[in-house]
């Protein structure tokens, strides 16, 4: 080998170790960029958490897709992580009194049968945000009570009440978006038969131990948009001129629509599930 061709191979050599040593380096620092939490770790500690201010470690919430909002002649789509309970395809996530729910499939929408029973969802849920879509009928008929009734059951036993309340005066605690026979909506914020309106419900389940109420039932209602009752608590379970009480039981049951024979439509129903702060 001559000596120019020697000196070639070492030069090689060297730079392929000061290369490689660059990149491992950078590798490493890469690494160690992405692991860097985000926060402080010499920050006071958030009384009544177990978490710092600004906490490194603190668990980011899920990321998941919003849905997309309705307009009147479509219905929006369900966040991601929702349970659908219906859009548009089927009534597999419900049932009647009697096996299979026998509401009318129209479409985007379902449609009480009057008389043939209230429907309930096959999976049950607790404390939950639920998102519904209903319609009056037209031409209007009825009044009062017998104007677009129908109602949404929490549990099974805490209704909302739907009912065509736009031009329709009934009691104030049976009007649509009550507490029905127990508080009625902050303001009436209905719009006209025929059209569809929303109801934004957040629940929280009552609490019983040994038997004995622990905590009662809150709702949130939004109406179009527009609050109704903001955490309120329920004093019992739905009644019919009667003061409501309430009556033990699981930490979960079915959401219901009522038959009160009008041919209420729904559309666009999904359910999340509520979890607590910082989960992993
Ligand atoms: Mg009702």
């Amino acid at each position: 080998m001559r000596k120019t061709e020697t000196l070639n191979i070492v030069l090689t050599t060297l730079l392929c170790i000061t290369l490689c040593g660059s990149v491992e380096a950078q590798t490493k620092q890469g690494k160690q960029k992405a692991q860097k939490k985000e926060g402080y770790t010499n920050t006071p500690v958030i009384p009544g958490q177990k978490w710092k201010v600004h906490d490194a470690d603190r668990p980011h919430p899920e990321i998941i897709k919003p849905g997309t909002a309705s307009t009147e002649s479509v219905a929006g789509k369900a966040p991601s992580d929702a349970v659908i309970l219906f859009d548009g395809k089927n009534l597999d996530a419900w049932k009647g009194r009697k096996g299979d729910a026998r509401w009318l499939l129209k479409g985007d929408h379902i449609q009480c049968k009057p008389g043939s029973g209230a429907i309930s969802t096959r999976q049950q849920f607790g404390d939950c945000q639920l998102h519904i879509e209903w319609s009056s009928p037209t031409p209007v008929k009825g009044k009062s009570q017998g104007r677009g009734n129908s109602g949404v059951f929490l549990m099974g036993n805490y209704e909302v009440q739907v009912l065509d309340s736009y031009n329709n005066v009934t009691y104030a605690d049976g009007q649509a978006g009550a507490i029905y026979g127990q508080t009625p909506p902050l303001v009436n914020a209905s719009r006209k038969p025929g059209t569809w309106q929303m109801y934004d419900i957040i629940f929280k389940a009552p609490r019983f131990k040994d038997g004995k109420l622990v905590s009662p039932a809150y709702v949130t209602i939004l109406h179009n948009g527009v609050l109704l009752h903001h955490h309120r608590a329920l004093i019992g379970a739905t009644t019919h001129k009667r003061v409501g009480t309430y009556k033990a039981h699981g930490p979960k049951g079915p959401i219901q629509l009522q038959d009160h024979g009008n041919a209420i439509r729904y559309r666009n129903i999904w359910v999340r599930e509520l979890k607590g702060y910082d989960q992993k």
